[in-house]
């Protein structure tokens, strides 16, 4: 199986596509992906591993019903205590479960309750065999089936559970004296199932895998701008709305800096479109750079403007930050022989500080900004005004 489509290509390099492109025949991505996806999954596993525990409870005390029905001797004492013990760790496990606080401990709790499941129908079959040897065994099976395909775990975990099973089946059932032939068809019955189980567990999670890299992708291709690799202006507005929203509650200012570059068109009609575009990657990096806080942001918001929008800052700061921008862009030194301000490329930047607490709207902070990046062209270009 692989996943290869030329447009692919057209948005390497990023780590999903790159995933992507390299494939994951054994269920393992890139480390830090690896993570992401572990994180992603216990997040998403949640409800499912709530409605799996609840299942498994409901089946188990049902087969408790079957076990008086079939075995009227001394021994379902003994079946009925083991049913009772792994239901007792399932409520436990499932009390802890609910408690949303405990995410890292989804998948052990999930294997443990896997483990009793598996080991408690192991017992009571082997238990049952001592006095009945047609007691049906396929109870084991059904606990291989909801480790692969029922509790959300990945195929390693869910083979590795179901191995153990296995041979402790196999321990106690030779234990309880199962004649050997009859062992045998068994155990190969339970194998064969459990080829079957992985195989799917196999599938399913390849391409829940794939689906995870897919989906990842499309979100950064909608939020990004897929010359510079900053965020686009969709994503921008978004989070404008969400810090002024944040501002608002926590009395902090918000810094918007409009930046343009200086006769860019005469910049590509002396040297091409192309590099052109090689000089908006550059501004891009720079850009980047510009916002390395957690709710700073920088974004291109269409040809050759981009912003940068700083949380809990003053004006003088963000004036400050607006210069090093300029200054930076100003020391890459891209010779600009057409610019009437300067020998190389340069930019003009407008700087506009709110605190979205003392009223006022989203669209002031814009147009303030705009009106000073106005200025800053008027003025003679290259600088910023506050
Ligand atoms: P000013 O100093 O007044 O800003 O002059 P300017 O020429 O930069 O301004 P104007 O808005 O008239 O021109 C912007 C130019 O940017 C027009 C277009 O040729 C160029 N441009 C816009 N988007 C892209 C792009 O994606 N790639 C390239 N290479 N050029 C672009
Ligand atoms: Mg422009
Ligand atoms: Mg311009």
């Amino acid at each position: 199986m692989s996943f290869h489509h030329a447009w692919l290509d057209d948005v390497r390099p990023n780590p999903y596509a790159d995933q992507l492109a390299l494939g994951f025949r054994l269920l393992r991505f890139v480390r830090p992906l690896e993570r992401e996806y572990r994180a992603h999954m216990r997040e998403d596993g949640f409800d499912l591993k709530r409605i799996a525990l609840s299942v498994g409870m409901v089946i188990w005390l049902a087969f408790a019903g079957l076990d008086s029905f079939l075995i009227q001797t001394q021994p379902l004492w003994w079946m009925l205590a083991v049913r009772l013990g792994v239901l007792l760790l399932l409520l436990a496990c499932g009390g802890l479960m609910l408690q949303r606080r405990h995410t890292q401990l989804l998948v052990p709790l999930s294997l443990t309750c896997i483990g009793a499941l598996g080991l408690g129908s192991a017992a009571v079959v082997a238990i049952a065999h001592t006095v009945d040897p047609n007691y049906p065994y396929e109870g084991v099976l059904l606990v291989c089936m909801a480790a692969y395909f029922l509790v959300g775990l990945r195929l390693s975990e869910a083979l590795a559970s179901s191995l153990v099973l296995l041979l402790a089946y196999v321990g106690f059932e030779l234990l309880a004296g199962l004649p050997i032939p009859r062992l045998v068809n068994n155990v190969l019955f339970l194998l064969f199932g459990n080829l079957m189980g992985a195989l799917g567990c196999y599938l399913l999670e390849f391409k829940s895998r794939e689906h995870f890299l897919v989906s990842r992708l499309m979100r950064v291709l909608a939020e990004r701008d897929s010359l510079t690799g900053l965020h686009n202006r969709r994503s921008f507005n978004r989070q404008l709305e969400r810090l002024w929203r944040q501002a608002q509650r926590e009395s902090q200012p918000l810094a918007l800096l409009l930046c343009d570059i200086d006769h860019f068109k005469a910049y590509n009609d002396r040297y091409g479109h192309q590099a052109g575009d090689n000089v908006l990657q550059r501004v891009g990096t720079v850009f980047s750079e510009a916002a390395r806080r957690p709710f700073d942001m920088s974004v291109r918001l269409g040809g050759e403007e981009f912003a940068v929008l700083l949380y809990d800052i003053t004006e003088e700061q963000a004036r400050q930050r607006a210069e090093i921008l300029r200054a930076a862009l100003e020391h890459l030194d891209i010779r600009h022989e057409r610019s009437d301000t300067a020998s190389m490329v340069t930019m003009s930047i407008g700087v506009a500080c709110l605190r979205p607490a003392d009223g006022g709207e989203i669209a002031k902070l814009y147009e303030h900004a705009d009106r000073a990046l106005y200025e800053a062209k008027a003025f003679g270009r290259n600088q910023v005004v506050a």
